[in-house]
């Protein structure tokens, strides 16, 4: 046989929202090299630990690579055929008798653009319901809603070389350094070589926190207070940008009332941080050129997730850090293509590009496009779905590309709903945690098998090749959902990826100049992109976007976090390993990542373990009102007394962080408030 020769792909990574591209060098299934090119649009030359060694999992032995089905207790391994007569069966039988909102769709964030834009058209024009979500509901939620409400878009108001060139960069309840570790060297060497300032306000003084010029440590879930005391501060000294509010921005009036009560010694108070410390804030945001403000779970993981993120796209504001280079507001999206399945309509409440189910024109243009009638009104959320099947009215789910019986909050709640549903199709590359509550299991196809487009953080969408053919009977999650669609009567004849593109483009203005064409090879684009194709790296220089061109400043108060009740003494926070991604479904299975980090741990504070006589290594039970986890110690300064911190990415069941988590959430958005958690430790 003849020896294969060596080929290069390029590809984009697909474990966090930077959207670092590269060349993946390969012979046969064998992955040479991972090498990046300085064309990479975001990232040259550089890329993290996981985009270089976490690729082995696309060979693991334990890859789905044919469809299951459950009989009794087992599953049994069944033909395409089998598999989707019997999906199509079961979902027309549950629609018929319980109606179409009787049925909830998930799609995923690890997916691409296309894939997500024929989920959500599944969802709506074939089988008639708005319930479709996606893991957004789960951490940058409360991001998009602070900022469609303050200045009219939810994504990043520029690019990584608009943080990068900043003045001052603002990060809060973030850990870029680990979670998205290129862009954190984008900040590391501006503010190392080139005088950038930096302030950090984090539980865990992680590495962006050490390297900063104020590190604030704040009580938990009180960031609101401190912002909006700093914009009391700034706003009491006249230090405000007069011209701008006057000219770009309404309720200028209103929200300096709205802050009343949050003087400095209010906010010293209540989140611990010194008034001195507040006035050096203030000073230097006023002082800097520009501001960047970044923030990720750790702001919106809260009970008042939604008014925090409000508060910071205030401050910026305020300050009139919108418009101009090196300012704006960057919600760092945690998932590769969480942006972009959010862009591409996977929600309850927007058709693709953030336009409205409830808006009859816009629904009237999908309905010509598309030949059907469509849902009025918005569908449930991941969260009122796990609800709404403990309440018997949703009686099945269909979901793809994500583990949702690990990353949703109280899993012992979400693992009961997945019992009680009378039908359950999970579509992966593994047989996960989920997987194993279904009916029926579809191998689906990871990036490396396949075509098509991610959105990073920035807005930007690039494209990525296939390198190797599908492992045994796997295909692309967009080739599945279309063959589901023609059995329910659908007649789709996409035999390409860029044909959904091109679909999704006629469709949704804000994507009306995008193309497989113009994103051929290393080209990018940043939406909203015009007709002729040009796209918007920075948004609002002239204008936000409201129909009179001016940003709202929005008033907001602070929400008490959950209180778990005395006998709960510490306090959980939990996050990521730069190592791991996620529930570490891909990575535990890389080996290049898992001989490096092979467990997840639970941070310690010093004073903590002494006061316990704790020592590293230990086993311990933390024990919640919800659930209970096993796992080792590891003794650190990064977090201070009563505080610990447990990574989230694991591959041990009995270690899964939200096991400990509960079911309350942001009242807006029902993100759950996984970073507010009372736990009792028990030495084992
Ligand atoms: Fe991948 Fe993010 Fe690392 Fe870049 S920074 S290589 S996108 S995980």
């Amino acid at each position: 046989m003849r020896e294969p020769r060596i080929k290069r792909t390029k590809t984009v990574c697909t474990y966090c929202g930077v959207g670092c591209s590269f060349e993946i060098w390969t012979k046969g299934r064998k992955i040479l090299k991972v090498e990046p090119q300085v064309e990479a649009p975001v990232n040259g030359i550089s890329t993290c630990v996981k985009g270089k060694w976490g690729w082995d999992f696309i060979n693991s032995e334990e890859r789905l690579t044919k469809p299951l089905i459950r009989k009794g207790d087992k599953f049994v391994e069944a033909t395409w055929d089998e598999a989707l007569d019997l999906i199509t069966g079961r979902l027309s039988e549950l629609k018929e008798k319980h109606g179409p909102d009787s049925i909830g769709y998930i799609a995923s964030s690890k997916c691409t653009n296309e894939e997500n834009y024929l989920f959500q058209k599944f969802a709506r024009a074939v089988m008639d319901t708005n319930n479709v979500d996606n893991c957004s509901r789960y951490c940058q939620s409360p991001a998009t809603a602070g900022l469609m409400r303050t200045v009219g878009i939810g994504g990043d108001a520029g690019t990584i070389h608009d943080i990068a060139s900043a003045d001052l960069v603002l990060v809060i309840g973030a850990n870029p350094a680990e979670s998205h570790p290129v862009l954190a060297t984008r900040i590391k060497r501006a503010h190392k070589l080139f005088g950038q300032k930096l302030i950090v306000s984090d539980l865990r003084m992680n590495e962006l926190a050490q390297r900063a010029d104020v590190y604030l440590h704040p009580e938990p879930a009180t960031d609101l207070i401190w912002l909006n005391a700093v914009s009391k501060y700034i706003i009491d000294q006249g230090w405000e940008d007069k011209d701008f509010i006057k000219e770009r921005v309404h309720g200028f009036e209103e929200y300096v009332k709205s802050l009343e009560k949050y003087t400095l010694e209010f906010a010293a108070e209540k989140t611990g941080i010194s008034k001195e410390e507040l006035v050096k804030v203030a000073t230097m945001i006023t002082e800097a050129k520009s501001v960047c403000g970044l923030w990720a779970m750790g702001v919106t993981q809260h009970l008042g997730g939604t008014e925090t993120s409000t508060a910071i796209s205030n401050l910026l504001l305020v300050t009139g850090n919108y418009g101009k280079p090196g300012t704006g507001a960057y919600p760092l999206r945690g998932h590769n293509n969480v942006q972009g399945a959010c862009d591409f309509g996977t929600m309850p409440a927007w058709f693709p590009g953030y336009e409205a189910v409830q808006d009859a024109k816009v629904r009237a243009r999908y309905e010509e496009a598309w030949g059907v009638t469509l849902p009025k009104e918005p569908g449930l959320n991941n969260h009122q779905m796990v609800e709404a099947i403990h309440d018997g009215k949703l009686k099945a789910l269909y979901l793809f590309g994500e583990d949702m019986a690990i990353v949703d909050s109280n899993s012992n709640h979400v693992h009961d709903a997945f019992e009680k549903l009378e039908f359950f199709v999970v579509q992966d590359i593994f047989f996960t945690k989920t997987a194993q509550y279904a009916d029926v299991v579809l191998p689906a196809a990871p990036s490396l098998e396949k075509e098509g487009t991610f959105t990073n953080t920035e807005r930007r969408i690039q494209r990525f090749y296939q390198v190797f053919e599908p492992l045994g009977d796997c295909k692309p999650d967009w080739q599945i959902i279309q063959e589901v669609a023609n059995r329910l009567g659908a007649n789709w004849n996409y035999s390409h990826p860029g044909e959904i593109m091109a679909e999704a483009a006629r469709l949704a203005p804000v994507f009306a100049g995008v193309s497989y064409e113009r994103l051929e090879g290393w080209n990018s684009q940043l939406w909203p992109v015009a007709p002729d194709g040009e796209g918007t790296p920075l948004l609002y220089t002239e204008k936000f976007a409201f129909p009179d061109g001016k940003a709202r400043l929005f008033p907001v108060d602070w929400t008490p976090p959950f209180e778990a009740g005395e006998e709960y003494d510490l306090h959980l926070n939990n996050g990521r390993l730069l190592e791991h991604f996620h529930e570490g479904n891909m990575t535990y299975k890389s080996k290049g990542i898992t001989h490096k980090v092979p467990h997840p741990w639970l941070e310690v504070s010093p004073e903590l373990a002494e006061e316990r006589g704790i020592k590293d290594g230990a086993l311990v039970r933390l024990t919640s009102p919800f659930g209970k986890v096993e796992v080792r110690v590891l003794v650190t300064d990064h977090v201070k007394g009563k505080e610990l911190y447990l990574t989230m990415n694991t591959s041990e069941d009995i270690a899964a962080v939200n096991r400990l988590t509960s079911s309350y959430h942001d009242k807006i958005t029902h993100t759950p408030n996984f970073k507010e958690m009372g736990v009792k430790m028990e030495v084992l």
